[in-house]
């Protein structure tokens, strides 16, 4: 995820255990293996911008309603970086960062449901949320006030194991490419989802930034079939957009080029964290356009009312996805083959990959291989 969000002081799986002491021995039934206790190893974070040090812990039980998944995979998320350097203020340490998680399923509280030991299941930016506001069930668990961020106050894929709610594990399915499908899990369903509420498969998109999330962006929209357009500052990555499927390639940095576009996009996705010639970029919109940001740039966008006005355009924004959302966009990556372009690094060597993607020189998401 690429914007901050409410965090329960106290981790929601904690809260759980408290609450499921008299489950226990249902629990043994249905858990699977030795338990944690004496398999889990994490690394974390002692404070913000420290490098991360491998450490064990005593996760104690199983939560009635939660999952324990042995980690894979875990790609390296921009968010990961926020959090580790208390970007938001909002971190919590120790803290264990990692929020794209490919596992198999080891154990299950008693009061899970759908899920199987053995599975292999993907866990994002949410392992929780309280599934019984409006929202969560209206489907829209992602905008849950009480949503459990994987990274903040709850232990996250940096690990040798992760927990989750059992609504947050989400099965991948069988054709996916497992080693490469976890920046699907927080970048991906980021960029797939305002496609999935905003776009037709005749529109005209663009996607500004080519990056982790962008080249993302621009592969699930030209699978759709829209005619996509990539914004990029960056000359050496216009053929690579291209390949990507970018049928159009535009530098974002030069306002000339943009203000030619005037009147073409029915959908822009944003997601850049730099500010940009915004006045350009919304000229650009159709009437009924939209311009949606997902990238969490901290400067106000300035939004003249004008612009708006004339031609009923819009501007919006959108945090991940729900379950379903995600489970959605993981049947069209497999349907349609997408997978993020990827560099892997052992998980023993975090804090090199933490370098490599604060330099900005990954192409184009960086994913760690579990080696404990
Ligand atoms: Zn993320
Ligand atoms: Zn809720």
């Amino acid at each position: 995820m690429t914007t901050s969000t409410k965090t329960p002081n106290e981790p929601a799986s904690e809260l759980k255990q408290k609450q499921s002491a008299s489950a226990s021995a249902a629990q043994s039934v249905r858990s699977f293996g030795t338990g944690a206790a004496k398999n889990y190893q994490a690394w974390v974070a002692r404070s913000a911008k420290q490098p991360m040090v491998l450490e064990t812990a005593d996760l104690g039980p199983l939560g009635d309603e939660d999952v324990e998944i042995i980690v894979e995979h875990c790609g390296l998320c921009h968010s990961d970086v926020s959090v580790l350097n208390n970007e938001w203020g909002i971190s919590q340490y120790p803290a264990t960062l990692g929020h794209e998680v490919v596992g198999r399923i080891i154990a299950l509280g008693p009061n899970t449901k759908g899920l199987a030991v053995g599975q292999r299941v993907g866990v994002g930016w949410f392992s929780g949320s309280d599934m019984h506001c409006h929202q969560c069930l209206s489907g829209n668990h992602h905008l849950c006030p009480q949503g459990q961020a994987t990274i903040i106050g709850h232990r996250g894929g940096f690990a040798s194991r992760v927990r989750t709610h059992w609504a947050w594990a989400i099965p991948l399915p069988e054709k996916l490419n497992f080693a490469e499908a976890g920046p699907l899990l927080c970048g991906g369903i980021t960029v797939f989802n305002p496609l999935a509420m905003h776009a037709k498969p005749t529109d005209r998109v663009g996607i500004i930034g080519i990056g982790g999330l962008g080249h993302m962006a621009v592969k699930f929209a030209a699978a759709y079939g829209c005619d996509v357009t990539a914004f990029t500052s960056s000359d050496s990555k216009s053929d690579e957009a291209k390949g990507f499927g970018a049928n159009h390639v535009v530098s974002s940095k030069d306002s000339t080029a943009i203000k030619e576009l005037a009147g073409s996009f029915d959908l822009l996705i944003s997601t850049v964290n730099v500010p940009l010639d915004w006045d350009a970029i919304i000229g650009t919109l159709a009437p009924n356009g939209r311009l949606h940001v997902v990238g969490a740039v901290l400067e106000p966008i300035p939004v003249p009312a004008f612009s708006l006005l004339m031609g009923q355009r819009s501007v919006s924004g959108s945090p991940t996805g729900s379950p379903v959302a995600i489970e959605t966009m993981l049947d069209f990556a497999a349907r349609h083959n997408i997978t993020p372009q990827t560099e892997h690094f052992p998980m023993s060597k975090i804090n090199e990959a933490f370098a490599r993607l604060e330099s900005g020189k990954a192409r184009y998401r960086i994913v760690l291989d579990a080696d404990f």
